[in-house]
């Protein structure tokens, strides 16, 4: 009988990492949702029942039960490079003509991938089982995130083949898919946190999580694109590598052999036009020397490969009206213009404001409200208004914005600064300064004061409860109570860690 029971299992823990395999790797589905939704949940029940044949590697293990306290740092066996970066075809050239230098003119070839915009790691498998992951960190120690890692449903618990290395590092890129992000902001938003600004933010963030349960809702996903140590060499060239990863039951990114750089370039400009079209954020493309030998000959400059480069694609832009332009009064008095804008769609995400930087750069661009605008972002920095469509202005109705002489929150008086670019209000006694120091100080890292955010904050200032960060311990229920908008106001009975973690249910894997 509890042979039958174990056999059971482990018949049922096959058939799920090869259905795992089929829709992360293959895109091949066999089975519907429920289809495997119901085979997780019989081997759950089935382990419920024997809890002696549980393993560390079984599909229902995916998610550990508790947070832990921080992250370890580990060395990476071989350094994780960065990737130089080019921007033209002219660099890309450039490139080529070093390659050809460095191999003296013998006979090469590339591989082009997309550049998926995550966060790497590092994938260690100890005869086929993943023991460890950690991030690229500075590229020779990381963090250990293996209880992070274990909720990726993409990325094998065990690899599957006769001729997995002892010892096989996989380096690839956790991301966010787009609409995971989208689906995570909206709820962010609804509960009054903050968006993410970018996928990959929200990818790092939740690979972060000191809570694994959490980061298991996030559906992160995996693409593998290299090998670190291997005990036996994988393959000859990086193609075959990949081909062979993507064999061991690992998602790979579709790869494309390009015989010279003329190839390269094309591959990179058929990429740029047809990227929004992915389910996922790229923000380029990299090109390797396809022979492995052939790294070694091309060698490193100590940084970065000379035998690998990256393509980026051009910042992204759009166009978009901008409807009215707010100032903000920062925690050192600093006024900042912001420029509002008719919600628009750049690089995978809704941008609904523009930074303007300060008003010598406003009146730079002369940017008034009711103008068409163009906004750009590049990387993860946030959009700013780079240009005025002139021609697109209404003559007669558009006024030139008026730079403040008084501060929009308290109404207090307005300086430049030293160097001439910033206005500052110099008010002592500001309220829109007291806000942000406030903010600031009940913060993380600072005094990490849960449940004190921006709306009560804002109350507690304007009811002038709050003058001083001494006045926040002083503070009595009863005063609280009398709020506008009362906080939600829970008597503590327990101890504090008792209360506050909201139930996460576990994912089963997808
Ligand atoms: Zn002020």
């Amino acid at each position: 009988m509890a042979q039958n029971i174990e056999d059971k299992i482990c018949k049922l823990r096959d058939e799920i990492r090869r259905n795992d395999v089929l829709y992360y790797v293959q895109n091949a589905p066999q089975l519907s949702d429920q289809q495997y939704d119901a085979l997780f949940a019989e081997l759950k029940q089935l382990e419920q029942e024997h809890p002696e044949l549980i393993t560390p590697d079984s599909p229902t293990q995916r998610v550990s039960e508790r947070p832990v306290d921080g992250f370890e740092t580990v060395a990476h066996s071989i350094p994780m490079l960065s990737i130089d970066n080019t921007y033209n075809e002219a660099e890309l050239r450039k490139f080529d003509e070093r390659v050809a230098k460095g191999l003296e003119s013998a006979g090469y070839d590339y591989t082009v991938e997309p550049k998926i915009d995550g966060l790497a790691v590092s994938l260690r498998y100890e005869k086929g089982r993943l023991v460890r992951a950690a991030t690229r960190g500075d590229g020779s120690r990381g963090d250990d995130v293996t209880g992070n890692i274990r909720t990726i449903g993409a990325i094998p618990l065990t690899l599957e083949s006769e001729d997995i290395p002892d010892i096989l590092e996989v380096r690839g890129e956790v991301y966010m898919p787009k609409k995971a992000f989208t689906k995570l902001n909206q709820l962010r938003t609804d509960a009054g946190e903050p968006e993410f600004a970018n996928p990959r933010n929200a990818a790092a963030g939740s690979l972060k999580l000191l809570d694994a349960r959490i980061t298991a809702t996030r559906k992160l996903a995996f693409f593998a694109y290299s090998v670190g140590q291997a005990s036996t060499p994988l393959a000859q060239t990086h193609y075959e590598a990949l081909g062979k990863l993507k064999r061991f039951g690992l998602p790979v990114n579709t790869a494309t052999k390009a015989k010279d750089i003329d190839k390269v370039i094309a591959m990179c400009h058929l990429q740029e036009k047809t990227k929004d079209s992915l389910d996922y954020q790229i923000d380029g493309m990299v090109i390797k020397v396809n022979r492995y030998d052939q790294h070694d000959l091309l060698g490193t400059t100590g940084r970065a490969p000379k035998w690998c480069i990256a393509y980026k694609f051009a910042a992204e832009q759009a166009e978009t009206i901008l409807e009215s332009i707010t100032v903000q009064v920062g925690k050192n008095g600093t006024l900042t213009p912001v420029a509002n804008l008719k919600p628009v769609q750049l690089a995978g995400t809704t941008v609904k404001r523009a930074t303007l930087h300060n008003f010598d750069q406003l009146a730079r661009l002369d940017v008034r409200c009711g103008d068409t605008v163009i906004i750009e972002k590049a990387g993860e920095i946030i959009p700013q208004v780079v240009e005025v469509i002139i021609k697109k202005r209404d003559l007669f109705e558009s006024q030139p914005f008026e730079i403040p002489t008084a501060c929009p929150a308290c109404g207090g008086q307005v300086q430049k600064d030293e160097d001439g670019v910033y206005l500052r209000c110099v008010n002592p006694n500001c309220t829109a300064q007291l806000k942000e120091r406030l903010e600031y100080f009940v913060g993380k890292g600072q005094m990490n004061i849960d449940k004190l955010g921006p709306a009560l904050i804002e109350q507690l200032v304007e009811t002038k409860l709050v003058k001083t960060f001494a006045d926040i311990y002083t503070l009595r229920f009863d005063q609280l109570a009398q709020l506008q908008n009362p906080p939600a106001l829970a008597i503590r009975r327990g101890p504090r860690h008792s209360q506050c973690r909201r139930p996460v249910r576990p994912d089963p894997g997808r």
